[in-house]
């Protein structure tokens, strides 16, 4: 069967917490894992983080783990009597004096103090991902008195969002500080940022990660209005971005989403960088076995627009069928990925490259797809030549050999990539060759007579080092030629 190239990256919560449905998840394709801090306690994440580790070892397909930090998202606070059921027309108030615990039909507190200030008359405060929708219409001292546009029922620590964007909370809270060490413990792959709104916010993110001795990549998370205006300076700033559906569509409106998922996927592959995309892909899935038509196709047209991954949040998280909801996306992957759409590219086809290893990828992917190649081998220390190689379409698998535990856990990530751990015999190039065709093979990937497209560096072991692309045949002693 063909590799799917598309890769899943689902949310660990509840639902996965008994090992065999971890296992299942795993056993089921899953290729990173999301800790979501936004959750539970930072042991929890951390015990999280080692059992999958755990059991990605003893199925040997390495599984990358991603830390997503909270950030400031505005939430209410808690009701004395559980839920309320909110009229439309009725007058409600967040008031961010009022105790954490005494909400009721009238009023509830709110976490971010500073809400009164940022708003004003006429504002769209936007409950529960929307569902439930307030007007302001005055501000008096520290109370927001709203008008229900739409009512319905609300219930404790609920998110609140403004229409148009614009609150001032940065992006870095004083729990999103100590959960950027909680990941660098245990050596998160990815720390993904919340509601990032410059490249400045997600610099020094990147900063506190390393100064917490984290080695992962940077994912910011598109989830602010402002952050579309800041666009392509936060996606230079990040390895990899998110097209936060959720919380985006509450700001932006939804009628906008798709269009915006294409802009940035075509953005970020532009400039080198990996792209998720994520939130209600399989939403139904929550409580049914099988996705909605409509779901299937936003899962195939997101591998159309080019996503390196799909995520799965409260499908797998909290929901029912776990594993059923990545078998679903495993086999609309596959299926997607036979289209044309897919395997064509005109990547960065009118810029010039700098690098000379950038290059290399870049002549071994046009070599590859037009060669009709078996298999890509890339000798890779940080992993860059198989990042530039897949933002190439193609439908052939690129190997990422590697001795570097982080390197094979980040290219999880990357669509088309599949790391393969590699320990190269000595630096004499004939017997790495060699080695390296022994593995592929071993695999499974190549046989006799399969054509080979092999990169690596004169100076094995140096990063960025990159300067040769060969094509060796299998079972052929044409590779035995240096
Ligand atoms: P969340 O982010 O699941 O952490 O809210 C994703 C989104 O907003 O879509
Ligand atoms: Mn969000």
């Amino acid at each position: 069967m063909q590799k799917r190239r598309t890769k899943i990256l689902a949310t660990l919560g509840p639902a996965t917490d008994d090992p065999a449905v971890l296992e299942g998840i795993v056993k089921a394709g899953v290729d990173v894992v999301r800790l979501n801090f936004s959750h539970g306690k930072q042991e929890d994440h951390a015990k999280r983080a080692e059992q999958v580790r755990e059991i990605a070892r003893s199925q040997k397909r390495p599984v990358g783990v991603l830390a997503d930090l909270q950030g400031p998202k505005i939430r209410i606070e808690c009701f004395k009597d559980g839920p309320v059921e909110l009229e439309e027309g009725q007058t409600f108030a967040l008031d961010a004096g009022l105790a954490t615990d005494a909400g009721t039909i009238e009023h509830v507190g709110i976490a971010y103090k500073e809400l009164p200030d940022d708003t004003s008359p006429k504002d769209i405060l936007l409950l529960d991902d929307g569902r439930i929708v307030f007007e302001v219409e005055r501000v008096e001292g520290q109370k927001i008195i709203c008008k229900v546009i739409m009512g319905g029922q609300l219930s404790d620590r609920k998110g609140i969002n403004r229409q148009g964007g614009g609150l001032s909370a940065s992006a870095l809270t004083d729990k999103d500080r100590s959960d950027i060490k909680a990941a660098a413990s245990f050596q998160a792959d990815y720390l993904a940022l919340s509601f990032p709104r410059s490249a400045a916010d997600v610099n020094e993110a990147r900063e506190l990660f390393r100064q917490a001795g984290g080695k992962g990549a940077i994912v910011s998370k598109i989830e602010r209005a402002e952050a579309l205006d800041a666009l392509e300076e936060i996606i230079a700033a990040s390895d990899a971005v998110m097209i936060a559906r959720g919380d985006l569509g509450v700001e932006v409106g939804d009628a906008v989403l798709p269009a915006i998922q294409k802009e940035i996927i075509t953005m970020a592959r532009t400039m080198n960088r990996v792209v998720i995309t994520a939130t209600q892909m399989m939403e139904s899935m929550i409580t049914n076995q099988i996705p909605t038509r409509a779901e299937v196709f936003d899962v195939a047209n997101a591998v159309f627009d080019g996503t390196d991954a799909v995520m799965l949040s409260a499908e797998t998280a909290a929901g029912k069928y776990p594993v059923k909801a990545i078998e679903a996306m495993d086999r609309i992957c596959r299926e997607a990925e036979k289209q044309k759409v897919t395997t064509l590219s005109d990547h960065r086809i009118n810029t010039r490259f700098e690098k000379v290893d950038e290059a290399i990828a870049m002549a071994s992917m046009y070599t590859a797809n037009h060669l009709g190649v078996k298999a890509i081998a890339a000798l890779t220390e940080s992993g860059s030549t198989p990042l530039w190689m897949s933002r190439i379409s193609s439908s052939i698998p690129i190997y990422a050999l590697t001795s570097h535990v982080e390197t094979r856990r980040k290219v999880t990530l990357y669509r088309g990539v599949y790391p393969i751990n590699f320990e190269k015999p000595n630096t004499d190039h004939v017997q790495v060759n060699i080695e390296a065709l022994k593995v592929l093979k071993e695999r499974g990937a190549v046989e006799d007579g399969d054509l080979v497209l092999l990169t690596k560096g004169d100076l094995m072991g140096k990063m960025g080092g990159t300067n040769v692309m060969k094509v060796i045949q299998v079972g052929d002693d044409i590779y035995n030629q240096n």
